[in-house]
């Protein structure tokens, strides 16, 4: 089966995300009921398109953060270890969604992250997280479209726009 990756920095909503996706689709297709919240993969099913296997990213949280960056390495120590862990997965992903938070802005990871992931060749998709008053998305997403990515604004908490990036999800198959 197809499979997308959501990759990006600690804390821009990468979970809340993959959640909303297989809970959506899970009230549709009432068959989703093992998974659970700490679950990395799971498939993304709904009668409006083919079935994708989503894969979360980030197992490391801002607790180890503070131990790698005590070392000389610091922030970008941990940086490296958050790529290193997510390179298997966006290796084997047909695509890859890069998901980063409207409210912060670019911030230098975000284009660290775009960089590694221009190099694989692969289909790309911005996800602009937290714009959750639709009234400021044009503002919110205006830093993002220096990377050269389509993007799209979305709230994973609110559940805005979750159909359609879902739609574009399945476009990059
Ligand atoms: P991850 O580290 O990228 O997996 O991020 P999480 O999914 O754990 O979310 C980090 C924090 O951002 C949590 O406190 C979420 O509740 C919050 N969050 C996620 N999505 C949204 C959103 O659309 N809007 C707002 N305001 N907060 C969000
Ligand atoms: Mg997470």
């Amino acid at each position: 089966m197809y499979k997308i990756v959501l990759m990006g920095r600690p804390n821009v909503g990468k979970s809340t995300l993959f959640n909303r996706l297989i809970r959506s689709n899970r009230a549709i297709t009432h068959d989703r009921a093992g998974i659970t919240r700490d679950r990395m993969e799971g498939t993304v099913k709904s009668k409006f398109h083919r079935p994708f296997v989503l894969i979360d990213t980030g197992g490391i949280t801002l607790d180890s953060h503070s131990q790698v960056a005590e070392g000389p390495e610091g922030i970008r120590g941990f940086e490296k270890e958050i790529l290193r862990q997510a390179e298997e997965a966006m290796q084997e992903a047909c695509a890859i969604c890069l998901v980063v938070d409207g409210r912060d802005g670019l911030m230098p990871f975000d284009e660290h992250i775009a960089a590694y992931i221009r190099k694989l060749g692969k289909p790309v998709l911005l996800i602009v997280n937290k714009v959750d008053g639709m009234e400021k998305e044009e503002l919110m997403c205006s830093d993002f479209h220096v990377l050269g990515f389509p993007l799209v604004a979305v709230s994973a908490e609110h559940g805005n726009q979750i159909r359609y990036l879902e739609s574009l999800m399945v476009d990059l198959l």
